[in-house]
């Protein structure tokens, strides 16, 4: 059974989770940055703190074959970081446009006139939209005129997913836009040349 869902899962995306739903519950003790001897949050490890593993089973987080949370499960996703992410800075214009999934409408309506903007489609369990998140946060840090309007797609079942990733292979996806609001390019996937390459396009 388990082999027929991979391999359905397989056929949509490399990086879509192989069982066991994501919370955010890790992620979010991930923000002050201190990692336990098991490489995960040390505020949200079940190992450490096994009273921890009732909310996690709760929330649909579990991966059952290793007994931790599949949003800690580090055999089932090798290349999982939580190394924490640049704080933005109060001139960095990075904002999240949808947390749960939901439709946004037509792309271009998220340029944000005069800026060179990237629309930024990821998820939580999706391990290359977290490398690719520390170079556009870092990126914003920087600079004034970059905004980066994020959207997560949550799963492939959602509303967001349908409207906007019916062709695409991999996240993270993202749509750069320039100044004037013209489309620049489309990246998918880990691709941090793409990403540079387009952005200095878009920055013309
Ligand atoms: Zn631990
Ligand atoms: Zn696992």
């Amino acid at each position: 059974m388990r082999v027929i869902l991979l391999l359905l899962l397989g056929s949509t995306c490399a990086t879509a989770p192989a069982h066991g739903t994501w919370s955010d519950r890790t992620l979010r003790a991930a923000e002050d940055g201190v990692l336990c001897a098991h490489r995960v949050p040390a505020a949200s490890c079940v190992l450490d703190h096994p009273e921890l593993a009732a909310d996690f089973k709760r929330a649909g987080d579990w991966c059952g074959e290793h007994s931790v949370p599949e949003s800690q499960c580090l055999i089932c996703h090798p290349d999982l970081t939580f190394d924490p992410l640049p704080a933005l800075t109060s001139t960095a214009d990075v904002r999240w446009l949808t947390n749960d999934g939901a439709a946004v409408g037509p792309l271009p309506a998220l340029h944000v006139t005069g800026k060179v903007t990237v629309v930024d489609f990821y998820a939580d369990w999706c391990a290359p939209c977290r490398k690719v998140d520390r170079h556009l946060f870092t990126l914003s840090n920087a600079r004034n005129d970059l905004a980066v309007r994020k959207l997560n797609v949550v799963s492939w079942e959602t509303a967001l997913a349908k409207e906007h990733l019916r062709d695409v292979p991999t996240l993270p996806f993202l749509v750069v836009y320039a100044r004037d609001g013209r489309e620049v390019k489309r990246v998918s996937g880990f691709d941090l040349a793409a990403l540079d390459a387009a952005l200095a396009e878009a920055s013309r």
